[in-house]
């Protein structure tokens, strides 16, 4: 600004009046102008002392009229800003008309501060001036409203924009930038600007809404991905108005950016395993149902129509009743169902469904209780399948395990009768031939004839030896073989069996020898003639199987309870894989032709079923050309034999949940 004499107004619009005035009063015009303008002016000296104020001066900053003239601006304004302020003085001073802006503290009489933004110029070389001339205005509302709404904007992750008519580009807020991670001053200006900030496949949308909100003067919104400053995108939600001009035609428009980025990616992630759990639920071969508590079916996934022939719709709202499911399950699928809601027990049951055809469709269900989506009530959920195949198999099973059975209890009768039926006769045939192999009655008169009678007396032996063996198992598989328990001596046993194979051992030129290491009595509670057979069976196998030279022992052993008996020998052994198959009738190993004709693969049948009557276990160890050693292990006292008390209690319910409902 300079004085009047230079700055005269000229032109044709001057009125006549102010030329008037100007010429009357000069000097006095101009002070009473800047006096009365309400401005705030100051001029500064070349060290920033304060030369002139004007009166607006005090209005502005309270009582500081006669504080300000005369002292230095540096050491008024808000410390931190000294440093700045006195640097911009010094490089104002230096040039000639040098012009700067700068917003600055000062304080109020209040005691709060003002921000004052201050136009200043070097007049140093006027001789009017004479220092730098100050126009300053007060700032801080409109300051301390941007500052609120930089605040909102970061706080609410949101931005705002200006489109001024004409422009290539928005006027973006700072919020915009922080949203998309950017520097203010990359924010695109030119007018391909949403080519760089908008998703390539969401250009379109973006304008299009934009044109909405020009042609219905309407606000619109949209959610559309913008790129962030390290090349990913986020999702910004904008809400666009247009801002009428002073002709009322659209001069802008207006836009709100929210950063939805993480809602919507949430919103993606959900939707997107909803998704695949409905394709699983759809997708099922089983039938996945959501029941309310009254069985009424709010869910059913398709595959029942696959099941049933009956569409899912059909099902929606209503419950599963009584003429849906066979009279003789319906009770027992009810019973579970409410077991489910009212205790909250898994249930699994298997009920025949009627399918549309009129045939009835075997279903297995699993159902499990959950809380419904207020939080409260009972739902169901259940998962179910067709299990008609299984119950076919189950069935069949059992008819043919029902066959089988009949037909082994058959055969078992048939073998007790055909062997008792033997046996008087072979009694026959052993005594009388016993009788002539002992010319009892005299010479037979040739020794053909002697050596035939023994041989008919051996003969007669063994099929009475297999006639018994064959009886037992027959009696034992029918369940009539009955144990008559007694005290027993152990070694006393032993030693009466080993008596009777020690002649056939010594004569294949095998050793026998056997070791009794029980504690105390060495007594146990056992059949004795099973007992017997057990020990016989398993010696006469041992001098069978063990070659001349071999060694045959016999241990018997009490620990917890049981009693271990073990024939061991050094025998040819038995090849692994064979060995789970011994101990069932009639099994034989295989590569044993020759010996295996000297028996019938009754007698490791007879010594594991022996023993488990007993409640005992027969297990088998060998090593091919090693040896082989079996053991029985029995029960001190048979299990049968444990006295039990009169009113015993027991905790277990027989059948789980069958009170419950
Ligand atoms: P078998 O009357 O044939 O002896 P077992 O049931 O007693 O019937 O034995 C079945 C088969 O087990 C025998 O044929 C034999 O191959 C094998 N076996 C049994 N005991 C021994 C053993 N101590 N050593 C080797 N092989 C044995």
């Amino acid at each position: 600004m300079g004085r009047p004499s230079d700055g005269t107004p000229s032109g044709e619009n001057n009125a006549p009046r102010a030329n008037d005035l100007l010429a009357a009063s000069g000097a006095h015009f101009y002070r009473a102008l800047v006096e009365n303008a309400g401005g705030i002016l100051t001029i500064l000296d070349r060290d920033g002392i304060v030369t002139y104020q004007s009166p607006a001066v005090r209005k502005a900053f309270g009582g500081m009229e006669q504080a300000l003239t005369g002292r230095k601006i540096t050491d008024l304004v808000h410390p931190d800003d000294r440093e700045r302020i006195a640097r911009k003085i010094e490089d104002c001073a230096r040039v000639p008309n040098a012009e700067i802006i700068e917003v600055v503290r000062l304080p109020h009489e209040n005691g709060s501060w003002l921000r004052v933004e201050t136009h200043a110029r070097n007049l140093l070389a006027d001789p009017d001036i004479a220092g730098i001339l100050c126009v300053s205005r007060d700032v801080t509302d409109a300051y301390r409203l941007e500052h609120q709404l930089r605040e909102a904007e970061r706080l609410a992750r949101f931005g705002h924009w200006r489109w001024v008519k004409g422009e290539s580009a928005p006027q973006w807020s700072r919020g915009v930038a922080r949203i998309l991670a950017l520097d203010e001053d990359k924010l695109p200006a030119g007018g391909d600007w949403y080519e760089h900030l908008v998703h390539p496949d969401d250009h379109g949308e973006l304008l299009s809404k934009f044109l909405d909100a020009f042609e219905t003067h309407e606000p619109v919104t949209c959610v559309t991905r913008f790129r962030t400053g390290d090349n990913c995108y986020r999702y910004v939600k904008t809400y666009v108005y247009a801002e009428a001009d002073a002709f009322h035609e659209i001069g802008a428009l207006v836009g709100l950016a929210e950063d939805v980025h993480e809602e919507v990616e949430a919103e993606l992630a959900v939707k997107a395993s909803e998704a695949k759990y409905r394709l699983l639920t759809e997708q099922a071969s089983d039938v996945v149902a959501y029941y309310d508590a009254q069985s009424r079916i709010m869910f059913i996934s398709p595959a029942i129509e696959r099941i049933l022939g009956r569409s899912p719709e059909g099902f929606h709202g209503k419950p599963i009743t009584e003429e849906l499911v066979h009279p003789d399950d319906f009770p027992r699928a009810r019973k579970a169902f409410l077991r489910c809601v009212q205790h909250g027990e898994q249930v699994q049951f298997d009920y025949r469904f009627l399918h549309r055809d009129g045939h009835y469709v075997w279903l297995e269900s699993t159902m499990r209780r959950t809380l419904g989506s207020d939080g409260r009530s009972a739902e169901v959920i259940g998962v179910t399948r067709d299990i008609s195949e299984r119950k076919h198999h189950e069935m069949e099973l059992l008819e043919a395990r029902e066959r089988a059975e009949a037909a082994s209890r058959t055969k078992s009768r048939f073998l007790a009768n055909m062997s008792h039926e033997l046996r008087t006769p072979l009694n026959a045939i052993i005594g009388f031939s016993d009788i002539l192999r002992m010319e009892m009655f005299g010479s037979l008169g040739h020794e053909r004839y002697s050596e035939y009678a023994q041989l008919i007396n051996d003969s007669g032996a063994l099929l009475l030896d297999l006639i018994s063996d064959i009886l037992d198992m027959s009696k034992i598989e029918a369940g009539k073989y009955e144990l008559h328990p007694e005290t027993l001596d152990i070694k006393a046993l032993i030693d009466s069996c080993v008596r009777l194979v020690r002649g056939n051992a010594e004569e294949n030129g095998a050793q026998i020898v056997h070791m009794v290491t029980c504690g105390g009595d060495c007594e146990i509670v056992a059949d004795e003639r099973a007992l017997k057979q057990i020990m016989l069976n398993l010696l006469s196998n041992a001098v069978k199987f063990t070659p001349a030279g071999g060694r045959i022992s016999v241990e018997a052993a009490e620990s917890g309870g049981e009693v271990r008996l073990t024939v061991n020998d050094t025998g040819r052994g038995i090849p692994p894989d064979q060995i789970a198959r011994l101990g069932q009738p009639f099994e034989q190993v295989t590569t044993d032709a020759a010996l295996a004709k000297q028996g019938t693969g009754l007698g490791l049948a007879l010594v594991r079923s022996l023993a488990e009557l007993h409640g005992g276990r027969m297990t088998i160890e060998s090593e091919p050309g090693a040896g082989t050693s079996v053991t029985v292990t029995l029960p001190k006292v048979p299990y049968c034999e444990v006295p039990r008390p009169l009113a015993e209690e027991t905790s277990e319910t027989p059948f789980p949940g069958a009170a419950a409902g």
